[in-house]
């Protein structure tokens, strides 16, 4: 199961952080590392703070786009150290650990990490399915990024131990996997482009619109089949939407 969780770092720019956060990820018994356009990567600063966790980094995977981080995962956890515009589902670090310990038995997971200077933008927390918060000092609340995979991992770790004794239940039974983010992500494209064709919604005036609905599909957990039925609803609708302009469009002709 701990090879099916995901950890993510976005843009980091200290080496050092992915060094140590190389070393937490490994202490705790994890090994997956995903590091989305590294500012400096490969470094030596790496390399020592990751002590004896060098097959880690050895097996990170960089990309360039969060998209290519989190392809495959049903589950995507976002990392935030303050409060942000629009609430989203919260789970608090322990909630976390135990979820993503229970769905790593069925598929992959990532938990995302941001910048030191600026954390996750708006666009990356909204790709997420939870947010997590570790309750730190309000007057202090930002972590070493480093410290703050520890503390998750850590406790990913212990919803281990804990199932190990029997005492977390079983996720309950469902018939359809969970839809992966990739495929959420292409269905969020897909429907800003038919509420902009049917007249909803403008691209130039967006307002919170694709953030909310983002939010309240969230909230649903979609799964495979419930997306692609939605899919083929969009696509019936932007067929009905183009007959009727042409329709329209002849008439006025006339
Ligand atoms: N100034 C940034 C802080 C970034 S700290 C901001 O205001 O968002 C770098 C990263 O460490 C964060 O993006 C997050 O992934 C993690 N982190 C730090 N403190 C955290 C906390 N209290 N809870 C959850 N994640 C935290």
């Amino acid at each position: 199961m701990f090879e099916n969780i995901r950890i993510v770092l976005v843009n980091t720019s200290h080496p050092g952080n992915i060094g140590g956060a190389a070393r937490a990820i490994k202490n705790m018994g994890l090994s997956r590392l995903y590091l989305v356009s590294p500012k400096e990567y490969p470094a030596d600063r790496a390399v020592w703070r990751a002590a004896n966790a060098l097959d880690v980094l050895d097996n990170a995977v960089v990309v360039e786009t969060l998209d290519e981080a989190i392809g495959g995962c049903a589950l995507v956890v976002g990392t935030s150290a303050r409060d942000r515009r629009i609430p989203w589902p919260l789970l608090n670090p322990r909630e976390c650990g135990e979820r993503v310990w229970q769905e790593s038995a069925s598929h992959d997971v990532a938990i995302i990490f941001g910048r030191e200077d600026r954390g996750l933008t708006n666009d990356e927390l909204h790709k997420c399915t939870y947010h997590v918060h570790i309750p730190s000092n309000p007057e202090y609340s930002s972590l070493n990024l480093a410290a703050a995979v520890q503390v998750l991992c850590y406790e990913v770790r212990m919803a281990s131990l804990v199932d190990a004794e029997g005492l977390i239940p079983a996720l309950t039974e469902w018939d359809v996997p969970p839809a992966r983010a990739e495929d959420l992500e292409m269905y969020f494209q897909h429907l800003e482009q038919a509420l902009v064709d049917i007249g909803f919604h403008d691209r130039d005036n967006p307002r919170q619109t694709m953030a909310r609905l983002r939010r309240l599909y969230s909230r649903i957990r979609l799964d495979e089949m419930e997306l692609s039925i939605l899919r083929g609803v969009l696509t019936a609708i932007q067929n009905f939407a183009f007959k009727m302009k042409k329709l329209t469009g002849s008439s006025e002709n006339k």
